[in-house]
Formats: C-alpha cells, sequence, structure tokens
C-alpha cells in the first residue's frame, strides 16, 4: 500500500511522489489549510492539504486523531522559517494530492501525548493505543533488537534453539505453580514451567551440547515491582563446559550485546564470593556502583553495656555491624527518622548512628544517643576500623544475621539512590560460591538456587555439613540487579538423590515426581551447567525503564491480573464439568 515510511522521509525524497499509511497523530486547521501529522512506526511526517483540492481537503478536514489514512503527495522542503529540527522529517513536508480513509477512530481513552496524567489502569486497559506511543514503541524495538543480538551470539557460538514444553510437571525453582486442569485424565493437573530447568538438563543427556531458548516462565509468587507471573528467560544449557568456561562465554555475550547497542565497555566483570557480598553489601546482589561498606563490629561490641547490641553480638546467628556514610554528619533529624522508618520494613527495631563531630575529642566530639553506652577504647577501635573523618556518620544495624543483612544492605541503596553516590553508569560482578542450602524458618532446609545445582563436594561431605557446604552456582549482577543466574549441574544419581533426602523428598516423592530425571542421569548424563537470564529485566536495565512492565508488551498488574483481557475470568459450568472442577468459592465473612 505504502511507497515509505512516514519516518523515513527527508530531504533526499524532495520531488518525490510518495504514498504513507498511517495514523493522524494530529489535525490542525491553519486558516484554510489543513495540516495533519501522520505517523506510523518509524514516526512522523506533516501532510499539507490545501482547499484547491476540494475532495482531499474535504476528507482532511474531516479526520480525527486516530484515524487510519493512507495518503499520496509530493515531498517538498518546508517553506523557509518553518523547519522543525526537533523533527526527524523536520525538513520538509508532504503536499498532499489524495486522501484515503482506511478506517475512522473514536475518541482515544487517552491522547498519546497526555498519557502521563492518565493512571497506569486506564494505560493498560487500553494498552494497545498505549503501544502507539513513540516511547513504548522504542522500548518494544529495543527488546527485539536485544533478542536478535543475543540469538546471533549463541547461534554463532553452536547453540541449537529449542523448545520445551509449557504443558508440564512442576519444575521446582521456589515458587507457586500455575496449574492447567487435564481434560483427559481427571482430577490431574499439568504445571506450567516455572523455568525449562528439566528439560534444558535432558537435551544435555541427549547429547545436543548447547541449547539455548527465549522462554516464557511462569511463576505464581507475590509480586514485586520488579516481578511478573509470567516472564522471559533467555535460557543457556552446555555440556562438558565447567563453571569459569560458562561465566566466561555469557559474560562475552553480554559485554557485546551492550557494545552494539548502548555503545557502553562494561570491562572485565569482577568475581565475589556470596560470603563476602553479604557480609561487605548485605545482599547476593550487591550495587557496586555504591562505595558504601557494611563492616562487621560484633566483637567490639560483645561487652559493652548495652544490650540491644552486646546481645546480637555474642549470639552465634546475630550481628553487629557499621555503615559509615561520609559526609553524613549533615543528614537532619528528620531525614534519619525516615532511614529508621525505612530499616524497619526490613525488620530493624531501630537505627543507631553516630556523627563524627570531631575524633581527636572521644568524650564530647561524637554526638549520639548511644555514644554514652560504648566505652571511650571501643568508640576509638570502632573509628580505626571504619576509617571515620570528621563529618561522617556511621550507622549501626544490632540484631540476627539475616535482619542485618537486609536492613544495612537496603539502607547502603537507598542512601547511594538519595545522596547521589553513584560512582559509575554501570556496575557488574558474578557473585559465586553460593551455599547449598538455607534454613528455612520451620528449621528445615530448602535449596537456594534450585535442587539440581552440584555441590562444591563431594556425596559424603555434603551428607555430613550440609549448611556449610558451596555450591558451583553463580548470579551474574549489574548495578544491583540479578540479570541472571546459573550452575553446574548434577549428573551423577547418587548424588542427586543425596541432595533430595537433605530436602526431606522420600524415595516415593522422589520416583514420582523426579523419576524420569533420576532415570536419565543413569544413561549417560555428560557433566553440564547452563543459566539463564531475566530478558525483561535486562532490557528494563538497558532502557533505564522504572518498570519491569515498560518493557513488556502485555504485561500483568501487580495483581496479576490482565487489565486489557480482563484474565483470569470465569469459565462457563460446562467447561468446568468437563474438567471435573467444582469451585469452591471463598467463604465471605
Ligand atoms: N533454571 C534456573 C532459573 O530459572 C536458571 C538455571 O539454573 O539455568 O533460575
Amino acid at each position: 500500500m505504502r511507497s515509505h515510511y512516514c519516518g523515513e522521509l527527508n530531504a533526499s525524497n524532495i520531488s518525490q511522489e510518495i504514498t504513507l499509511c498511517g495514523w493522524v497523530h494530529r489535525r490542525r486547521d491553519h486558516g484554510g489549510v489543513i495540516f495533519l501529522d501522520v505517523r506510523d512506526r518509524e514516526g512522523l511526517t506533516q501532510v499539507v492539504f490545501d482547499p484547491d483540492r476540494a475532495d482531499s481537503f474535504a476528507l482532511a478536514d474531516s479526520v480525527r486523531n486516530e484515524y487510519v489514512v493512507k495518503l499520496t503527495g509530493l515531498v517538498r522542503a518546508r517553506p523557509e522559517g518553518t523547519v522543525n529540527p526537533n523533527m526527524a522529517t523536520g525538513e520538509i513536508e508532504v503536499l498532499g494530492t489524495s486522501l484515503e480513509i482506511l478506517n475512522a477512530a473514536q475518541t482515544p481513552p487517552f491522547q498519546l501525548d497526555e498519557h502521563q496524567s492518565v493512571g497506569e489502569d486506564i494505560r493498560l486497559k487500553n494498552r494497545f493505543v498505549d503501544l502507539r506511543r513513540p516511547e513504548v514503541q522504542a522500548k518494544m524495538r529495543f527488546r527485539s533488537k536485544v533478542t536478535s543480538v543475543l540469538r546471533n551470539y549463541l547461534d554463532d557460538n553452536g547453540f541449537l534453539d529449542i523448545e520445551t514444553p509449557i504443558l508440564t510437571r512442576a519444575t521446582p525453582e521456589g515458587a507457586r505453580d500455575y496449574l492447567v486442569p487435564s481434560r483427559t485424565q481427571e482430577g490431574n493437573f499439568f504445571a506450567l514451567p516455572q523455568s525449562p530447568q528439566l528439560f534444558k538438563q535432558l537435551l544435555m543427556v541427549s547429547g545436543f551440547d548447547r541449547y539455548y531458548q527465549i522462554a516464557k516462565c511462569f511463576r505464581d509468587e507475590d509480586l514485586r515491582a520488579d516481578r511478573q507471573p509470567e516472564f522471559t528467560q533467555v535460557d543457556i544449557e552446555t555440556s562438558f563446559m565447567g563453571e569459569k568456561e560458562i561465566m566466561s562465554m555469557t559474560e562475552d555475550m553480554i559485554v557485546g550485546l551492550f557494545k552494539q547497542l548502548l555503545n557502553v565497555d562494561l570491562g572485565t566483570f569482577p568475581t565475589m564470593p556470596y560470603a563476602q557480598a553479604m557480609e561487605t553489601y548485605g545482599s547476593d546482589k550487591p550495587d557496586l556502583r555504591i562505595p558504601l561498606k557494611i563492616v562487621t563490629v560484633s566483637d567490639l561490641m560483645e561487652n559493652v553495656d548495652f544490650k540491644v547490641f552486646s546481645g546480637p553480638a555474642v549470639d552465634p546467628k546475630g550481628r553487629v555491624a557499621a555503615l559509615k556514610v561520609p559526609g553524613g554528619n549533615a543528614l537532619t533529624r528528620k531525614q534519619i527518622d525516615a532511614y529508621t522508618k525505612y530499616v524497619s520494613i526490613y525488620g530493624a527495631k531501630g537505627l543507631a548512628y553516630i556523627k563524627v563531630n570531631d575524633k581527636s575529642n572521644l568524650e564530647e566530639g561524637l554526638q549520639s544517643p548511644i555514644v554514652k553506652f560504648l566505652p571511650v577504647e571501643v568508640r576509638q577501635q570502632l573509628l580505626e576500623r571504619l576509617g571515620a573523618e570528621d563529618g561522617d556518620l556511621i550507622f549501626f544495624g544490632s540484631d540476627s544475621e539475616k535482619v542485618v543483612n537486609e536492613a544495612l544492605g537496603a539502607l547502603r541503596c537507598k542512601l547511594g539512590e538519595d545522596l547521589e553516590l553513584y560512582t559509575c553508569e554501570w556496575a557488574p560482578l558474578w557473585v559465586v560460591d553460593f551455599p547449598m542450602f538455607e534454613e528455612t524458618s520451620d528449621g528445615g532446609i530448602t535449596a537456594i538456587h534450585h535442587p539440581f545445582t552440584a555441590p562444591s563436594c563431594s556425596v559424603e561431605e555434603l551428607k555430613a555439613n550440609p549448611l556449610t557446604a558451596l555450591s558451583q552456582a553463580y548470579d551474574m549482577v549489574l548495578n544491583g540487579t540479578e540479570l541472571g543466574g546459573g550452575s553446574i549441574r548434577i549428573h551423577q544419581s547418587d548424588m542427586q538423590q543425596t541432595v533430595f533426602e537433605l530436602l526431606n523428598i522420600d524415595e516415593a516423592e522422589q520416583e514420582e515426581k523426579f523419576g524420569f530425571l533420576l532415570d536419565a542421569l543413569k544413561f549417560g548424563a555428560p557433566p553440564h551447567g547452563g543459566l539463564a537470564f531475566g530478558l525483561d529485566r535486562l532490557v528494563m536495565l538497558m532502557t533505564g525503564s522504572a518498570s519491569i512492565r515498560d518493557v513488556i508488551a502485555f504485561p500483568k498488574t501487580q495483581s496479576a491480573t490482565c487489565l486489557l483481557t480482563q484474565a483470569p475470568g470465569e469459565v462457563s459450568e460446562k467447561q468446568l464439568k468437563e474438567l471435573s472442577i467444582r469451585v469452591r468459592k471463598p467463604v465471605v465473612e
């Protein structure tokens, strides 16, 4: 239908007759001349209709925003003084000679340039309109470029793109499953994959050697700002490659992606053990753009006459730690109160602090409600350990190790943002040496990565000390966000069975849920490993988007619903009957 896209016209097209198709972005009546800004995915072009062509003029006069039109005209230079340097096609305009209305449009639920004044719910409900906005279009195009660059890299490196089932059995990644009832097997359910984990491992057992897939994953979790119930992974698995080789290859892929699309050089990623990340940054995904570090001071506080510190200091599961904010002395009481409230979200019961006014005067130079509890030698050692200077502020966390890490870890990021402490734009790293397991609140243990991750020790060692055993897992982190994570997998059935046993999965359950995997491991499973990148988060970071929803064409809300289609919805009695399902409506109290 068209000869050109609206957005691609420029001075080189002057004097050409062209045909455009697109949407009326704006219509202006300038004293007898009608201007239409016509839009398509490549951009806007200004088209002028003169009254001397009565037919097309009358039609142009009748169109409204978002009408779909086809027009033919002559490209000409804009008259002197009307060139628009802010517009890609600002040097030219089209003198319209004919116009056809391909489809009328009702007044849109919101004007594209007024999207900010309508709530996100209105935009999501009318996402087909929202997706017309040039900024959103740019994000979708960028996303498409990201997948194309990654595919090219993987294709060039011998990876095969293989699809795995969506209707399957539970693939445990630690979340709740989305279930699909089976009609043919009454009372039985498929689970949607939380990831293609087990299938990609089976593909290695089958000898495909290198696999990838841009895969949809489904996790029924309580949603946080950067989560969606269905999301996309760039899922990768390889055989006969060790941890270092997999990390270096995928690092090369991500470095190439940033270079190609953003012209950013991410450099060589540092590697940090999990224990160090938790100790120094209170997080397994430290944001290394922020220079603040958390320092353990438990040993200094063991004997102080202040239970809030001495209690956790002597508790093997407790921790007392300090976070020095250079120049933080300037923080007001009000700001400190706000940070105290902030850390309470993470379970901290308070936020002790010391303002260092004059470090040479340990009696009077430290300003703090708690300093009176600290003997002078403790004050001295504390300032030395933290390298504190006059004008600094020191925050404290004292509680269980978990609460201290979470609270000070989050505070560190908040301070970094509020006080604009970032030292660079991009800070990537690998976090390695994760523990295999962690304790659950009910005293059991659970896998930190997933139960198919290989430990760094033997079966005997793992059985003897499961909670201190490390795994061969690795996470790629960028600016405090986990971009991807993976591991070397267990490829021997006795080790896999040991891990299941430690996780309290008895033999019958192992057989029922994972019999196929245990079998596969007995029939020639190669050493293998891989990882998966969260595509949505990657694109969100690369485009500087505030929310993961901004880079997904049809996202769901925080309550896991689709405002556009109104899913999930009720189904008919007939459908339920076919599925042998009777719905138990929640009892309204
Ligand atoms: N399946 C893992 C996940 O979804 C990634 C991996 O281990 O490859 O987190």
